[in-house]
């Protein structure tokens, strides 16, 4: 409560400033907490694609990563949309180049290529499809391909191989650092200060720490499950900000937690926010003919999971 009263005033100039340039932002679950009070959505990364496609607003400020904010234009090549910190990488997306796609391509010609929406424009426009942490074992299962590169991270593709039968994964090397440093160690540690909580994990996180989850799920699907588990008590394992957002949408429940801080999401301040609406900064562009490719990619993601953008997601679209 402190906190948000010290920003009261930048929050109203925010407020203000977005009903007078007709936009909407757009917030990933990984947001600075003062972050959810200025932004129309707050989700996931399937859930933030589906809300920039919901939207009528002229304007995304898109309060994420960079590639967050790619496809959000990817999305919607008619709107303006706006990375507040446009140094707001991804070391996992980073992860990965062409050249290494194209070299697993040729490996394995038959493959069908999934990239998960952690990747860059150009990575995107060079695979079949995309998946999320929500669907990629649905993504997975219901291509027709018996082998399926998925990439850029390794223990997501573990993860999805774990799940489904009779087809062949074949992961590239690249791990999210925040989600592959968490080790089981201080996992056991917390559930032992906590016997009677739930243990959430995200599936970016290694397999040994997989194994010990009671649910493994997007942070979209981590507050779900959060919400509506006859559990009181849970022991979140992800970045660090998610355990805000289950707090605030189960406040009646107690949230433990074993992060790691992503430095790139915390980049986005509400000063920068500001910033973004007043000066019209940092306006993400996608090279034409690689958004066409990467948006084929995404519209395979929608057939095969029936996806269907959902309007109710943005609360105030201009
Ligand atoms: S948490 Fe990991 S995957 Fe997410 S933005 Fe940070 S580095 Fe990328």
């Amino acid at each position: 409560m402190e906190l948000m009263a010290k920003y009261q005033a930048l929050i109203r100039e925010i407020l203000a400033l977005k009903k007078k340039k007709h936009a909407i932002i757009l917030a990933h679950n990984y947001q600075r907490p003062e972050i959810y009070e200025v932004a129309d959505y707050v989700g996931d990364s399937l859930g933030l694609c589906e809300a920039a496609i919901a939207s009528r607003a002229k304007r995304i400020i898109f309060c994420g990563v960079k590639f967050m904010a790619e496809s959000a234009k990817i999305l919607n090549p008619a709107k303006d949309v706006y990375l507040p910190a446009l140094d707001a990488g991804c070391a996992l997306a980073d992860s990965i180049n062409i050249e290494t796609l194209r070299e697993l391509k040729r490996k394995y010609p038959k493959a069908a290529t999934v990239c998960y929406i952690n990747s860059t424009a150009e990575i995107k426009a060079e695979c079949n499809t995309i998946c999320t942490s929500s669907n990629a074992v649905e993504v997975a299962r219901k291509l027709k391909n018996k082998e399926i590169i998925m990439l850029p991270d390794k223990n997501l593709a573990k993860f999805v191989a774990l799940q489904i039968r009779g087809k062949k994964i074949i992961p590239a090397k690249g791990v999210c650092p925040i989600h592959h440093n968490l080790g089981p160690e201080a996992i056991k540690r917390a559930k032992q200060e906590h016997p009677g909580a739930k243990l959430i994990v995200h599936p970016e996180c290694q397999t040994n720490v997989l194994e010990l989850a009671d649910f493994i799920g997007s942070t979209s699907r981590m507050s779900d499950y959060a919400k509506k588990s006859g559990a009181k008590e849970f022991i979140v394992v992800t970045e660090c900000g998610m355990i805000n957002k289950m707090q605030e949408d189960a406040p009646e429940k107690k949230f433990y937690t074993v992060c790691s801080l992503c430095y790139d999401m915390k980049k986005i301040t509400l000063e920068r926010v500001r910033d973004a609406l007043k000066y019209d900064q940092y306006k993400i562009e996608v090279e034409p003919d690689v958004a066409k490719k990467a948006r084929a990619a995404f519209n395979k993601m929608f057939e095969l999971t029936k996806l269907k953008a959902q309007k109710s997601k943005v609360k105030a679209a201009a």
